[in-house]
């Protein structure tokens, strides 16, 4: 749980998606891309979601931005439960809540100038325009590190980094309180995430918003994040704050992803690798612990049932069936 006042609450969000097949298109089977996940977010705080592709770590960030609709649960943002909300209802909401997607080049319209994107939300909530707005976009061009005279310019013009820099510049033009950033520094050279992730950094020290911040990198998370959150296949398998999970993984799947971050420290012992495999599919995930077919402390009972997640520690939780009071993988 986040110490700060909590800012969005998410309760057992569930997306499953129908498989459709045959000349009737009948659902043939669904796709459990999320499967009851929660977590709460407070205000000022980044909470990393980390896992691998297909993981359903994406989902979530669309589901909260109801970008996609959710098939049950609840995700409040400061107190409101936005899922029931209608389209007009959720119109004001959509304000307070906005996103940075993974490819900045994609998100953004070729035809129109960075100024233009950029202040493009301030036309639509009708909140400026002329040189009120022109004054604003400049603003929000030197808060994220560009000139006001590349206002004019269009997206091509730009460099990766400064691509997502137009595209956080959009992000901040409303005066979000949560700003999901999905992989935001993934398509980004190796010397640019550094840049982009210091920028989020200071924006929200001077902001003060909180961030969902998806990646599948966890030593990304590990700059930004001050609690990081774990999926596998479609849920959480562990939370806890940012060091108490690097320094105590509870989880043989986080022990795994840690096994494979590069380590700077010669000091710091390296895990072992302890995964195979791919992950196995949405569609039919595996009886018990979803984690199983690839976990080397499989018992008897992960086949069986399934292990919700249960404190671990101060600020930790895990859903573990070797993590239950009686030990710790090793
Ligand atoms: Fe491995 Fe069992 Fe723990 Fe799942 S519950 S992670 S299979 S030990």
């Amino acid at each position: 749980m986040s110490e700060t006042r909590p800012l969005l609450e998410v309760k057992d969000l569930v997306k499953h998606y129908a498989v459709r097949g045959g000349v009737l298109r009948r659902q043939v089977g669904t796709v459990h891309a999320v499967d009851g996940v929660s977590f709460s977010l407070g205000v000022g705080e980044t909470l990393g979601l980390v896992g691998e592709s297909g993981c359903g770590k994406s989902t979530v960030a669309r589901a909260v931005l109801r970008l996609v609709e959710p098939t049950s649960g609840s995700i409040k943002l400061d107190g409101t439960d936005i899922v029931p909300l209608s389209k007009s209802d959720l119109r004001p909401v959509r304000r307070s809540m906005q996103i940075v997607f993974q490819d900045p080049f994609a998100s953004l319209n070729p035809r129109m100038t960075a100024g233009d994107i950029v202040g493009e939300p301030l036309t639509v909530h009708g909140l400026a325009s002329g040189e009120e707005k022109q004054a604003r976009v400049a603003e929000l061009f030197h808060q994220v590190g560009l000139r006001p005279d590349q206002m004019k310019n269009y997206p091509h013009q730009f460099s990766g980094g400064q691509r997502q820099r137009i595209c956080i510049a959009r992000a901040l033009a409303l005066g979000p309180s949560l700003i999901v950033c999905d992989e935001p520094v993934s398509a980004l050279d190796v010397s640019i995430q550094a840049q982009v992730i210091n920028l989020l950094i200071d924006l929200q020290r001077d902001h003060g918003f909180s961030y969902l911040f998806i990646a599948h990198d966890l030593a990304v998370v590990a700059h930004i994040s001050h609690r990081v959150a774990v999926m596998y296949l479609g849920r959480i398998v562990e939370i806890a704050d940012k060091a108490e999970l690097f320094a105590n993984p509870r989880h043989p799947y986080t022990q795994a992803l840690l096994a494979s971050v590069p380590v700077a420290d010669p000091k710091m012992k390296k895990l072992k690798p302890m995964v195979d495999g791919d992950v196995p599919s949405p569609i039919n995930p595996p009886s018990g612990c979803a984690f199983h077919t690839r976990c080397r402390y499989v018992i008897d009972r992960c086949r069986l049932e399934r292990p919700a997640l249960a404190e671990a520690g101060t600020s930790h939780q895990v859903a573990c069936w070797l993590n239950d009071g009686t030990g710790r993988p090793e």
